[in-house]
């Protein structure tokens, strides 16, 4: 990112914020060689980009979906409201990297898992224990096991 006023390349992200209806990146940046500061937006919604779920039916991908999801799983947990919508846009910017037009409804499951695993660990169970859909107690208990030993759940 070039800095407006003096040309450098190099900037450092002070700020990432979801933008309105959630389909925009702002970030507030500070230009390493003469400190100026400026904003820019970045949009994240490719058009035709498509959910392909379970069963095969598409649907169109919705950023609002994945924002509920973290919202729920994060309720009430000490996490703050600027470190979730950071979460969000980092979900979608994974998603993005990795998919062109379609993307298999699990990859978002398991890219929102994988993130919230280092922010909160109860909002990771919470939301793994829905997404997984786990059977019973045991797998639960499995599950936090596993993050107790500080290792990745399969
Ligand atoms: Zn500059």
């Amino acid at each position: 990112m070039q800095c407006p006023r003096c040309r450098h390349e190099d900037t450092k992200v002070l700020e990432t914020r979801l933008g309105k209806g959630g389909q925009s990146i702002r970030r507030r940046r500070e230009c390493l060689a003469c400190e100026h500061r400026f904003s820019t937006v970045e949009e994240i919604l490719r058009d035709g980009l498509v959910v392909v779920k379970r069963d095969g039916t598409r649907e169109e991908f919705d950023i609002a979906k994945i924002a509920a999801g973290i919202r729920k799983a994060t309720d009430k947990r000490p996490v703050e409201v600027e470190r979730i919508n950071l979460l969000i846009s980092e979900v979608v910017e994974g998603l993005q990297a990795r998919f062109e037009d379609e993307i298999p409804s699990s990859a978002i499951g398991e890219e929102i898992m994988t993130r919230l695993q280092s922010v909160d660990q109860i909002a990771y169970v919470r939301f793994a224990s829905v997404y997984r859909e786990f059977r019973d107690i045991d797998e639960l208990a499995k599950a936090i096991d596993q993050l107790r030993k500080g290792g990745k759940v399969k």
